[in-house]
């Protein structure tokens, strides 16, 4: 029996429980994998004590993706670039941390929905864990421009700072930013989760993809693209699959089938 969870703050509305145990299915695997809501101030006493109870591995989610990056005592190159870890496989004495989201994300957009990045002009609300995450995968994809917007106006200062050895990134104040050349809009804030709509006060073209990183819902922001007539409108729910499906292979070795999985989560 593979022991994994995902720790999260909140994580009720989490389907990870129920991707992996499909993906466990499909591949002949037994595991156990639980929802553990971690107080803000534990994550490190939290994962701890799952590692003592002999867990193999285990995904982090909001708020704790810095604090596993912290946590971790060897990164892949994906981790490392990103600063932050959705993805914990423990061997022997190493624990070792891997970023999932981007490649997801990235999987979802091309192979699922059938959306290129390349040359596209691409704005990123929000500047947290998500973020980090999939910048340096959606780079690799030579989009023109990516755009880093965000509600606290330095972070998205340090990450276009930072990223910008790997392609071409700025970043605007969400209150300045204007919608005509912008193919592509990805929501990666959190407010969605409360029900909220970054504070942004544009239009979106007709030829815009909108996608939130949420999913469970149709967001107040994916209402707004849909309001503004967007092309394509999504949420993250391919993303979720695909990045699970990743943190999946990292522990067992084994690839799972997503598109049957996510078809069964939109039925
Ligand atoms: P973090 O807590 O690290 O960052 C949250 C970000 O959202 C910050 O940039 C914050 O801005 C911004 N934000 C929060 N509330 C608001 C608001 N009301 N208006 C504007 N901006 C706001 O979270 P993550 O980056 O880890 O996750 C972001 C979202 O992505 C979550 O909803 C998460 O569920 C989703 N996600 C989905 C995945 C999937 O597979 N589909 C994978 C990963 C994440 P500030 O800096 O000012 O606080």
């Amino acid at each position: 029996m593979h022991k994994f969870a995902v720790f999260g703050n909140p994580i009720h509305h989490s389907l990870s429980p129920d991707i992996q145990n499909q993906f466990a299915k499909q591949t002949g695997f037994e595991i156990s994998y639980d929802k553990i809501l971690t107080p803000v101030d534990e994550f490190v006493s939290s994962v701890k004590a799952f590692i003592n109870q002999g867990a193999n591995g285990f995904n982090i989610t909001v708020p704790f993706k810095l604090d596993a990056f912290k946590f971790a005592n060897e990164l892949t190159l994906n981790a490392k670039i990103a600063g932050s870890v959705n993805t914990i496989k423990i061997e022997a004495n190493k624990i070792i941390g891997e970023n999932s989201d981007g490649i997801g994300l990235i999987k979802d957009l091309t192979h699922n929905i059938g959306i290129k990045l390349k040359s596209k002009v691409i704005l990123i609300l929000g500047a947290g864990g998500a973020t980090q995450g999939i910048l340096f995968p959606i780079l690799k994809q030579n989009p023109n421009q990516v755009i880093i917007s965000n509600r606290t106006h330095s972070k998205a200062i340090r990450l276009a700072k930072n990223f910008s050895k790997f392609g071409n990134t700025c970043s605007i104040s969400l209150n300045k930013i204007k919608h005509e050349s912008i193919d592509i809009i990805i929501n990666a804030t959190s407010a969605s989760l409360d029900g909220r709509m970054p504070n942004i006060a544009f239009n979106v073209a007709n030829n815009t993809v909108c996608y939130d990183l949420m999913y469970g819902y149709q967001t107040p922001f994916m209402s707004w693209a849909k309001t503004n007539r967007a092309k394509m409108i999504s949420d993250g729910l391919g993303m979720l699959v695909e990045q699970a499906a990743i943190a999946f292979e990292f522990w067992t070795g084994a690839k799972p089938d997503t598109k049957k999985v996510l078809s069964n989560l939109r039925r």
